[in-house]
């Protein structure tokens, strides 16, 4: 087989995974999940396409990891690329040595649900297969090119000096995927003005000048910005002291309510952070439903206008994510919102645009409107290869030195 790399995303008690090949086709991905429970388990797609499900009762990411490749035997990586969501002020992927997982450990105040886990398995990888490179992809490396007027938040300088109190920003490597993709497409290879909305569970736009991330509406964490599945998005900060004043509640509590409960969750009255179920719901009359969808479009708009400040010129926009890629329905409500830059959505293009598939949505008259399925996984493989290479021809450069 081709050159692979597995691809490791770990949660606290789970580990998404894709062997990553060559051909996208040669693809093998899929979950464990309820680790450290006695549901513990492993789903995914084998070398053959196949469904599997595999029960690894009590098993912790170190045996969840040895269970699955050794059902990959035929198949070992060349090198493991560890998705990591907060690399601080780290700007690109980096060779995991005891320097960088020391960074990714003290960037861990930052985003204290995602590092430790990840860090839990790269722990894991690093037992299990030393002999393999192993390299840390970070989601806020493509924002380290925004300017400091776009990632300084108007607080005392101390907090940015001393505490690293900035924007960071989210989901970079989709953001850097479906931008670097899409101006290709649109045969403006890394040229040029666009943006991006990643609307999945968690949702963000970017601006992107020329292949670089200008401004991004997460910030120093991925609460701040447009509506999410459970988070609130942007609100007023003053709620934290009119809850705690009024309503007696402590900060656990707010941060719980404005992760876990709000977003289209909360708008729907915890009817569902499901796009797809509010949809339908919205369909058959429930006002809540249709009341998310709306704040959930228009504040979109909102995010991806102001966004456009950014940038010199506005070529275009990129749609992705499971809502961005599958439903023609909210592309069309959140254009709607979009009148002023010339937008004009070709509303059969849109509606024609089949599941999973990239093509262009609008007519042909203002800036460009395209559907980018993402793959960050793919991305994090990409620059997982790319850091090994490197790191090769910079270790013969030292030998020959
Ligand atoms: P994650 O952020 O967890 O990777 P995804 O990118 O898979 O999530 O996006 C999940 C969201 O995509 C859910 O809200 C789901 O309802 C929505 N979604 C998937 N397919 C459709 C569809 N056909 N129409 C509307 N929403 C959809």
């Amino acid at each position: 087989m081709s050159t692979s790399v597995l691809v490791i995303n770990c949660g606290s008690s789970s580990i998404k995974y894709a062997l990553v090949s060559e051909r996208r086709e040669d693809r093998i991905y899929g979950l464990a999940e309820n680790l450290g429970g006695a549901d513990a388990r492993i789903k995914g797609i084998t070398v053959g396409g196949e469904p599997l499900e595999l029960s690894i009762p009590y098993a912790d990411h170190e045996k969840a990891l040895e269970t699955l490749l050794a059902r990959l035997a035929n198949y070992k990586p060349q090198a493991i690329g560890h998705r990591v969501v907060h690399g601080g002020s780290l700007t690109k992927a980096e060779l995991l040595t005891p320097e960088i997982i020391d960074r990714i450990r003290a960037a861990t105040p930052l985003a204290p649900l995602h590092n430790p886990a990840h860090l839990i398995g790269i722990d894991a990888t690093m037992r299990l297969f030393p002999e393999l490179p192993q390299v840390a992809v970070f989601d806020t490396a493509f924002h380290q090119t925004m300017p400091a007027h776009a990632y300084r938040y108007a607080v005392p300088k101390f907090l940015f000096t001393e505490h690293n109190v900035r924007r960071y920003g989210f989901h970079g490597t989709s953001h850097a995927y479906v931008s670097e993709r899409g101006s290709q497409l649109a045969g403006q290879v890394k040229r040029g003005g666009w943006l991006t909305a990643h609307l999945g569970n968690g949702s963000s736009t970017c601006a992107i000048w020329n292949g670089e991330s200008q401004d991004t509406s997460m910030g120093m964490t991925p609460l701040e910005g447009v509506v999410m599945g459970t988070r609130s998005g942007d609100i007023d900060p003053s709620l934290h002291s009119f809850l705690a004043s009024n309503l007696g509640w402590d900060i656990a509590k707010i941060d719980t309510m404005l992760n876990k409960e709000s977003g289209l969750l909360g708008l729907s009255d915890q009817l569902s952070n499901d796009m797809r179920t509010l949809i339908e719901a919205a369909d058959t009359g429930h006002e809540d439903a249709q009341l998310a969808i709306e704040v959930f479009c228009y504040r979109l708009a909102k995010s991806l206008a102001a966004l456009s400040c950014a940038l010199p010129r506005l070529d275009g926009l990129f749609f992705t994510g499971g809502i961005g890629e599958n439903s023609a329905y909210i592309r069309e409500k959140t254009m709607a919102y979009l009148p002023h830059f010339g937008f004009a959505l070709d509303k059969t293009r849109n509606n024609g645009l089949k599941r999973g598939t990239e093509g262009r949505i609008d007519n042909g008259t203002g800036p460009q409107i395209w559907v980018i399925p993402t793959d960050e996984e793919g991305r994090i493989a990409k620059e997982t290869e790319q850091v090994v290479e490197q790191a090769k021809t910079a270790d013969v450069h030292v030998q020959m030195a």
